[in-house]
């Protein structure tokens, strides 16, 4: 099972900032901004190549909640970057979908060239 089903599974610990029956928000381990939440579904889904027909309510269902948990943090008025690594090139660690909300400081430019 991968770590993020054993966090949906409170196999591991996680410091849970939203759950419902389908998506799951909990801050990142290690946090790259002041601010640094990772929002999931429960579902095992492994990477955006692998989104489905099947998942269209569970990803609306998931952007619906992403301004509010925003909200919650207390980010949203400021703003915030939700990103979605994918794949070898865009730099994905866990192969369980999740969306990274940064914020709660300056994020900075899109994209850099550091290797
Ligand atoms: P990726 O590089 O796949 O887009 O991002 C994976 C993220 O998951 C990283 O920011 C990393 O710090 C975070 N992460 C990895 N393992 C754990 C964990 O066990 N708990 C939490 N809360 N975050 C984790
Ligand atoms: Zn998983």
């Amino acid at each position: 099972m991968c770590v993020f089903c054993k966090i949906v599974n409170k196999e591991i610990p996680a410091k849970v900032v939203y759950e419902d029956d389908l998506i799951m928000a909990f801050h990142d381990i290690n946090p790259q901004r002041k601010v640094h939440v990772l929002v999931i579904p429960k579902k095992h889904i492994p990477s955006v190549n692998d989104i489905t027909p099947e998942d269209k309510e569970l990803m609306g269902h998931l952007w619906v909640k992403i301004p509010e948990i925003a909200k919650k943090l207390g980010i949203a008025e400021e703003g915030y970057r939700v990103i979605v690594n994918t794949g070898k090139n865009g730099g994905q660690e866990i192969y369980h979908i999740h969306f990274h909300i940064l914020g709660g400081e300056p994020v900075g430019p899109m994209t850099c060239r550091n290797k």
